[in-house]
């Protein structure tokens, strides 16, 4: 069998590249070791409820008609209209830390107004720096030493501000402990504070769904229980790969959204006994615990109105792969029934979601002993965020978790990161010259960043330039 291009995962990075190359009317296939699509955002049905299983918000949400962002652009380039996503803006955000708490929206004026009366002295700061954001043509890239606290120590003072507005953009983005680089961040600034929040009524699932048909309708090939063992190349150039059960397909180039170690091992010689170790430095190690509590209220009824509310309870947040199994002073509660919607949602959950050691959860020594960790860093993880929230866990009627070794489990990356590897591969290349990176080790984060980085790594590298 042989494909003009073939693509590794069926996230939304994978979907969006597809629709894209299908659109042109390229022989596509994309390959998905999983049963389902979605990846690190897919949803599931659980005793009679459904879940997204990462989904808190979709960020860098664009109001109907903007035309500027990468929304509008998505949208144009997938040929989707504005209803199609169906979504709902965000009723609003927290950052709260002892004693101070900012909250932020889809009106950045909003945190700058909660700026001026809480740090006074910084708000014209503030100001130049998010008009320094502004001024950045978008996808402008900068040296890798320059990072986020290089231009927040520029135009802010106060450490605690300066923490603060890191705090959200970091847990929704970075790879790296403790800061991000300039790139990044100007990039996950504008996504979280200027574009803002929103999510479909009916979650990531409509989503995912749109884009799978439109892809089948396209000609677009979906292979799920496809997983790619190998990549076979010759002469610098990828050739084709092979699958799990020993399938080989011909492939004319391919795009990858497995990450760029978990890439790099696939073209490794497979009985190369190193192959496992292979840039092993290059791997990352954030991840995240998360607990989904269904509830018998809607979490405003208990008092927590918030969409997003990220939590710390000391003046410094450690962004970092934590001692112990999770790192339970700082995270964020989130909840799917707080958007503004039209009518409220049936089910009604909360998610509280923390910082995580992976090689803790990796080895636990039987599933027994794995569950049990679990619900007892469940029940510590509830009772660190009641400083923060009413006492909601009279209230919960059912209760998942998921840890990094789920996220390994079902995404394959290494580590079970779900921000990939620390450095990331902005323009796509590798060094095979007809293999590229798309997705998470791209650069391009999130649902719309996911997508983003599908499409215009196809556009740039297997469609001449166009779009
Ligand atoms: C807990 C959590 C919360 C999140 N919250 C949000 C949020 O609120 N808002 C937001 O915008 N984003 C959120 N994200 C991030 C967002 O989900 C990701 O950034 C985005 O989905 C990444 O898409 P991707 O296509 O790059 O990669 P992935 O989703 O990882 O897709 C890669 C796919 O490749 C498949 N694959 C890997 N190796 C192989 C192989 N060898 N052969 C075949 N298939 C393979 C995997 O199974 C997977 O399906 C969250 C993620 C998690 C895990």
């Amino acid at each position: 069998m042989s494909y003009e291009t073939i693509i590794i995962g069926a996230g939304l990075s994978g979907l969006a590249a597809g629709i894209r190359l299908a659109h042109f009317g390229k022989r596509v296939c994309l390959l998905e070791r999983h049963t389902t699509i979605g990846g690190l955002n897919s949803f599931y049905r659980l005793r009679g409820r459904n879940h997204d299983v990462g989904l808190h918000a979709v960020t860098n949400y664009n109001p109907r008609g903007s035309k500027s962002g990468p929304l509008p652009r998505i949208l144009r380039q997938l040929r989707f209209s504005w209803d199609d996503f169906g979504f709902f803006p965000q009723c609003g955000s927290k950052i709260s830390f002892p004693g101070v708490t900012l909250r932020f929206g889809n009106d950045p004026g909003l945190l700058e107004s909660e700026i001026a009366t809480r740090f006074p002295g910084e708000v014209e700061g503030f100001r130049r720096m998010a008009r320094f954001v502004e001024e950045q043509p978008w996808g402008t890239s900068f040296p890798r030493e320059q990072t986020a606290r290089t231009l927040l120590n520029e135009y802010l003072r106060d450490p605690l501000l300066i923490e603060m507005l890191l705090y959200p953009v970091l847990f929704y983005g970075s790879a790296s402990p403790h800061d991000v680089e300039l790139t990044q961040f100007l990039i996950l600034f504008r996504s979280v504070y200027r574009d803002g929040f929103a999510r479909p009524y009916e979650g990531v699932r409509r989503i995912l769904s749109l884009l799978v048909k439109r892809y089948r309708q396209l000609g677009g090939e979906l292979r799920l229980r496809a997983g790619v063992r190998h990549i076979e190349s010759r002469d610098g150039k990828a050739v084709a790969v092979i699958l799990d059960d020993g399938t080989r397909l011909e492939a004319g180039s391919i795009l990858s959204s497995a990450g760029s170690v978990e890439t790099a091992r696939l073209c490794a010689d497979e009985s190369d006994p190193g192959r496992d170790r292979l840039a092993a430095d290059r791997v990352g190690e954030l991840t995240f615990f998360e607990s989904i509590a269904s509830l018998d209220v809607p979490p405003v009824d208990l008092g927590i109105p918030e969409t997003t509310l990220f939590y710390c309870s000391r003046p410094r947040f450690q962004y970092a792969n934590p001692a112990e199994p999770c790192h339970v002073d700082a995270g964020v509660i989130c909840s799917p029934n707080n958007f503004a919607y039209d009518q409220p949602l049936e089910d009604n959950t909360l998610r509280l979601t923390v910082m995580a050691n992976n090689r803790f959860w990796f080895e636990q020594p039987d599933e027994a002993a794995y569950q049990a960790q679990k619900r007892d860093w469940n029940g510590r993880i509830f009772g660190a965020a009641l400083q923060h929230i009413p006492d909601f866990r009279s209230h919960i009627v059912d209760l998942d978790t998921f840890s990094p070794r789920t996220i390994r489990k079902y995404t394959g990356h290494l580590n079970g990161c779900v921000y990939g590897a620390p450095e990331k591969s902005w323009d796509g290349t590798t060094p095979l010259s007809n293999l590229f990176l798309c997705g998470t080790d791209q650069g391009m984060l999130g649902i719309v960043g996911a997508m983003f980085s599908g499409i215009s790594m196809a556009n740039r590298h297997l469609l001449g330039g166009q779009g």
